[in-house]
Order: C-alpha cells, then structure tokens, then sequence
C-alpha cells in the first residue's frame, strides 16, 4: 500500500513531491516541468543549460534568442557588423576579411 500523501509519477515510479528534484540545482520539479535524461531529472532551467548550443564567437552557452549565420550559432549581440556594431539579426550581410558587415548604405 502506498502513503497517502500527493505524489508525481515519473519516470516509472512514484515519488514525493518534495524529493523529486532537479539532479543538478535540486530545485523541487513540478508535474510536467521537467526533463528526464538517462534516469536523472532536470528542471527546465537546467536542462536549457546543458543543451544550449555554445556561441561561435564567445565560446559561452546561448540562452534566449539564437543567432544562426554561417552553419554556425551565436548569440545576437555576438555576431554583429563589424563596421557599425549594430547586431546583424535576420538582415542581409556580407563577409569580408572573416567579419560580417550589415548591408546598410553607407
Ligand atoms: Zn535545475
Ligand atoms: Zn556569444
Ligand atoms: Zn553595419
């Protein structure tokens, strides 16, 4: 017989809100608010962390919005023009020398 008490099913079996925690950060999961990887549990937050693609410029983890140029990933404020500094985005740029330059008349 099972406690009474309120408890989460996951991952095949059940567990008490209060122990079923984030294997990295051990924030208490909620139903539906996590991600299961290879028998551990992850918050989002975490999760987001470890599969976060790195940034082609900086080398740190890209949270947020991804900048995809080149085959590569950055974060936006990573892959700017050169000349003006300004964040590329989805606008048109061109290589020149391996920097990026936006297509703003000059
Ligand atoms: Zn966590
Ligand atoms: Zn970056
Ligand atoms: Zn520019």
């Amino acid at each position: 017989m099972f406690p009474r008490g309120r408890y989460l099913v996951a991952l095949g079996r059940s567990w008490h809100p209060e122990e079923f925690t984030c294997s990295q950060c051990k924030a208490v999961l909620e139903e539906g608010g996590f991600f299961e990887e290879r028998g551990s549990v992850y918050c989002t937050k975490c999760h987001d962390n470890r599969y976060a693609p790195n940034c082609a410029k900086c080398k740190k983890k890209i949270t947020g919005e991804i900048m995809h140029a080149l085959k590569m990933t950055y974060h936006v404020q990573c892959f700017k023009c050169a000349a003006c500094k300004n964040p590329i985005r989805n606008q048109a740029f061109y290589m020149e020398e391996g920097e990026p330059y936006c297509e703003r008349v000059p």
